[in-house]
């Protein structure tokens, strides 16, 4: 993966998170040859599994090897290059320094293009914005001279934020606008593998919509679908327009 071949990362809490905030993204960039690696750190097995709970007789294994099922199914859709699932527990997630560290190995044997994480606030989910934390203080170590000396430092790849489920509760906002139109239907084909969210398909198909007709009025492209993401840090350009 070093060297001259492009890359991105995408830091997922749970294991359907990159699909609903990212698959676009996701499978927009591989299709152009982009090898995008998603880590699942966790199965969301408690908290974003509430439809297999229903089912007579489930247990917690029985609903982490369902969900990692659905999120390789949504990968292969999406044409994720590696996806990792990391198994750190979920409501709460634990968040180790090894975990830490592990993820600083990753960045410095991907040195991504760019990376995709969750929201800085989340009023309704705990494990999203303690990622996001978690995701940038791995990105600052593998930044850092002095880890591991001898090692290729990290430069500074972009960081994007995912549209968290309720963007106005958590003081998110747009201000990229993704044109997914052209991989929409691997979106949605990602979206139906999420089994134990079903619920959650049709309002995901919303958001797609919404954002594109916002990508629409914001261009003057014929965007039909979108994904909208927060950005980090300052766009450095070398033109305005
Ligand atoms: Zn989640």
């Amino acid at each position: 993966m070093a060297g001259t071949a492009r890359t991105a990362l995408v830091v997922s809490a749970h294991s359907a998170d990159f699909v609903w905030r990212a698959g676009g993204a996701i499978a927009l960039h591989a299709e152009a040859g982009v090898a995008v690696t998603v880590i699942c750190l966790s199965y969301g097995e408690r908290g974003e599994s509430a439809k297999l709970w229903r089912q007579e007789g489930m247990t917690l294994e029985r609903v982490k090897t369902e969900r990692r099922k659905e999120a390789e199914a949504a990968a292969a859709h999406l044409g994720v290059a590696d996806i990792q699932f990391w198994d750190l527990g979920d409501y709460p997630i634990a968040l180790t320094q090894d975990s830490l560290f592990r993820l600083v190995d990753v960045y410095r044997a991907l040195h991504p293009q760019f990376v995709l994480t969750h929201s800085e606030r989340d009023i309704y989910n705990h494990d999203h914005p303690a990622v996001t934390d978690f995701a940038q203080h791995a990105r600052i170590v593998a930044q850092a001279h002095g880890h591991n000396p001898g090692q290729k430092v990290l430069g500074a790849p972009p960081v994007f934020l995912f549209e968290p489920h309720q963007p106005e509760q958590c003081g998110w906002k747009p201000d990229v606008l993704l044109d997914i139109t052209a991989v929409w239907a691997k979106k949605r084909a990602a979206i139906e593998c999420m089994a134990g969210q079903e619920h959650l398909w049709e309002y995901y198909t919303r958001v797609g919509q919404q954002r594109g007709a916002q990508a629409a009025r914001n261009s003057d492209r014929k965007v039909v679908w979108g994904e909208g993401y927060q950005a980090v840090f300052p766009h450095v350009v070398e033109r305005l327009g």
